[in-house]
């Protein structure tokens, strides 16, 4: 008979191939099923010279050592198999990325306790009395018990949170302040119920929420994007498309770009289904981690809200996945396997039979082309919700504007929000620039400090009183002398950073409560939580933000937006620099006006004629991707075709460049399929962490085998030791 299929389950003492997380050969290696045998996909323990590892039966034995000499499988780990679609994706994404299996499987196990059974756990409450004595340790533990809402929490994670030693916890236990239960390790989650009551759409918003049904209805695959101006009601569509999902009993998954946005998106569908989902990302505990993994695998999580690695989630039934502001940056992961999660979605949800939402006020290039092509469907809502209107858009020519040096507020800007603070509205003033200043001169020599370790100039950043490195995030002490020519008290902070911005407003309204949202000023992701949402309580009358105030916070008493610098990102020679401006000055002009009153964005220029700037203030969005797309077109450049960044580095600059220039020479094997190389160059940050970069990059034409030809373009070429080739499939960073 005919074997058509692979075998699902090998007896034991049958060989079969594991794959594991660790980077040996092609990661799979073969083995010899255990005692009870194992299924296909079953995660196990295996011995790896004198360790012990895990791995995933990934299927039948290769045959390349004598049965002989195979070691046996040690057991059998307590976790739902692998399925076959995610095996698929992970191949995939290895493909596509050019990352190996072993780092493409980490990424799908990074869970602790997979080997563990559904035990019982000891958790910590608080107890009935104060301890007897407190101390600032003690009284750090009670903070962070409740800062969890009285949730309990191991020994180890409440340690961890509260910032003090286990000996500090144990001392709590035994005096009586913390009590110890024993719990469940895994809590299922309480279950959505689609079926709830939801608000009454807009006709725009019923139709695309139709849409999305009757794409949820087919059971198969299909992607769409979802274009709505900042407030329109993305969110509340897609909670319809969710619905619909968890209606057929299917498992939804949203990510969003930025942790601070997760809580107000939990309050909303527990608000919409009476239950809240599951979450998974760094900001999670382990405990959450495990439960959210166990319950994703099992199909007891209906939906998980998450950042771009909850891709890798063990799903029993993936049926949508949503991509909120879809044109995010920091959907590419820019370390270890590069992946963007944004395009992996649609894969994902190809490899599932699943619908793919991207949604966006201000899609992607690629997005929006893929539905121009037909690709994707498109569906737009055109105007905000309700009786709000899009703010209105104006620039300041900066060239009219009296502006003394070291100030960046101009007078039209300061009259409109003195006019705004006075009727107790808020303004943001967006600069996206960390630290106070980007750059400290010495005013005797020119010096310019620069890191040690990185081709990049330190911030300086006061609040720290530090400079730091924004590429390597290496810290030095504010100096008074010159590091260069001695000089004393001759250093001085060059152009403005938020932190500058804030001293100048200061001085401006010395009597309005002014609040910095910058990531760097808060130590962990519940504090900048917290300090958004008291920012859209009232907390602040001007806000000065970096770009993590353009994405999708709401703030209701927002009406003014000043940008101070819409020129800043406009001269980089970067493929997608009219985009990114574009984007981020259009996402920030929408925190604007979005509840009763009417919101204004002033943008501050020096080009206002620039079209990119003229594109931003008419609003005329069509024209402007139009223009772009036709540009790249022209360009044979992505969307239209295809890039790889080839970054070479090495503690010596010779090896890197040598190398480089010998894959630019020989480079038969991309001219097979059309590619250009280009380069070698040294990168623009041409040092990191003391490591010289170089770069390649290599140009093909859209649908060419470009995965294929680079990995026979590298292959010959052995890299000597300290020297890292790493490839970037569609870059986005040109760094
Ligand atoms: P977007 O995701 O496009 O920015 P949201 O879905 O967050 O828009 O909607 C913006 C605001 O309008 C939110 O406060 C939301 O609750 C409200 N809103 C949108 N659609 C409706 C609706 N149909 N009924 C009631 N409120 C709505
Ligand atoms: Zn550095």
């Amino acid at each position: 008979m005919p074997q058509t299929a692979a075998p699902d389950f090998f007896d034991e003492g049958t060989p079969c191939a594991v794959l594991t997380t660790e980077p040996v050969g092609s990661g799979v290696l073969d083995y010899l099923a255990p005692e009870g045998g194992c299924w296909l996909g079953a995660f196990v323990d295996v011995p790896l010279g004198p360790r012990r590892v895990v791995g995933v039966v990934w299927g039948p034995a290769e045959g390349k050592f004598a049965r002989n000499k195979l070691r046996q499988i040690i057991r059998v780990l307590d976790a739902a198999p692998l399925r076959s679609e995610l095996r698929d994706f992970l191949t995939r994404v290895a493909d596509y990325t050019l990352t190996p299996l072993p780092a493409m499987l980490r990424l799908a196990t990074r869970v602790p306790g997979l080997g563990d059974g559904p035990a019982t756990r000891k958790l910590l409450f608080r107890g009935t009395a104060l301890p007897p004595r407190m101390t600032d340790a003690r009284e750090r533990v009670l903070a962070a018990l409740d800062s969890f809402g009285g949730a309990g929490l191991t020994p180890g994670e409440l340690a961890q949170v509260a910032g003090v030693s286990a000996a500090v916890v144990r001392g709590l236990v035994k005096n009586g302040g913390l009590v110890e239960q024993d719990a469940p390790r895994d809590q299922p989650y309480g279950r959505l119920n689609p079926a709830l009551p939801r608000s009454a759409l807009s006709d725009d918003q019923a139709q695309a929420a139709q849409h999305l049904r009757d794409a949820m209805a087919q059971d198969k695959f299909g992607a769409t994007l979802l274009k709505g101006v900042t407030g329109s009601g993305k969110t509340e569509v897609y909670l319809e498309a969710i619905a619909a999902c968890l209606a057929r009993g299917r498992q939804a998954l949203v990510l969003l770009p930025e942790i601070a946005l997760t809580s107000e998106f939990l309050t909303r569908v527990e608000g919409r289904f009476g239950a809240r989902p599951a979450e998974w990302h760094s900001g999670v505990t382990l405990t959450e981690r495990r439960r959210c993994w166990r319950m994703v695998a099992q199909g007891d999580a209906q939906l998980v809200v998450g950042a771009r690695s909850a891709l890798f989630l063990p799903f029993r039934d993936l049926g949508l996945v949503v991509v909120d502001e879809e044109h995010d940056t920091s959907y590419k992961q820019e370390e270890g396997a590069l992946y963007n999660a944004r395009d992996m979605a649609v894969l994902r949800a190809s490899l599932n039979g699943a619908q793919a939402v991207l949604a966006s006020a201000t899609p992607s290039l690629e997005s929006w082309a893929n539905a121009a092509s037909g690709k994707y469907a498109r569906v737009d809502l055109a105007a905000r919700f309700g009786p709000n209107t899009l703010p209105d858009m104006r620039a300041i020519d900066l060239r009219a504007e009296d502006l003394p040096s070291n100030r960046w507020i101009s007078p039209s800007l300061q009259r409109a929000v003195t006019a705004r603070v006075q009727a107790g509205e808020q303004a943001l003033l967006f600069l996206n620039r960390r630290g106070y200043a980007p750059l400290t001169l010495c005013r005797a020599c020119g010096h310019q400090v620069g890191c040690t370790d990185c081709d990049a100039r330190m911030v300086e950043h006061r609040f720290q009183k530090r400079l730091v490195c924004h590429q390597c995030g290496a810290s030095a002490p504010i100096p008074t002398a010159c590091p260069a020519c001695g000089a004393e008290d001759r250093m001085a902070p060059v152009g403005p950073g938020v932190e500058r911005l804030e001293e100048e407003a200061r001085a401006l309204w010395p009597d309005a409560r002014v609040l910095v949202l910058s990531s760097d000023l808060f130590g962990s992701a519940r504090a900048l939580k917290e300090h958004i949402a008291a920012i859209a309580n009232g907390a602040a009358d001007i806000i000065i933000g970096t770009q993590i105030v353009a994405k999708g916070h709401n703030f209701p008493l927002l009406t003014l937006v000043g940008v101070i610098d819409a020129d800043l990102g406009l001269s980089g020679s970067d493929l997608r620099a009219a985009e990114r401006v574009f984007q981020l000055v259009r996402q920030v002009a929408g925190r604007a006006g979005r509840a009763e009153k009417a919101g204004l964005a002033l943008v501050q220029t020096s080009q206002p004629e620039h079209p990119v700037i003229r594109a931003i203030l008419s609003g005329d969005e069509e024209t402007f991707w139009r223009t772009e797309a036709d540009a790249r077109f022209a360009l044979g450049m992505p969307p239209y075709g295809r890039l790889a960044g080839i970054i070479l580095s090495s503690p010596n600059m010779e090896d890197a460049f040598a190398l480089g220039q010998r894959l630019a020479m020989q480079s038969a094997p991309l001219a097979r399929i059309g590619a250009q190389v280009f380069g070698p160059a040294p990168a623009p940050i041409a040092r990191i962490r003391g490591r010289h970069r170089v770069r390649l990059l290599v140009k093909a034409p859209k649908g060419a085998p470009l995965q294929a030809a680079l990995r026979a373009w590298v292959a010959p070429h052995k890299l000597a030791r300290d020297l890292r080739l790493a490839i970037d499939i569609d870059p986005q960073s040109f760094l």
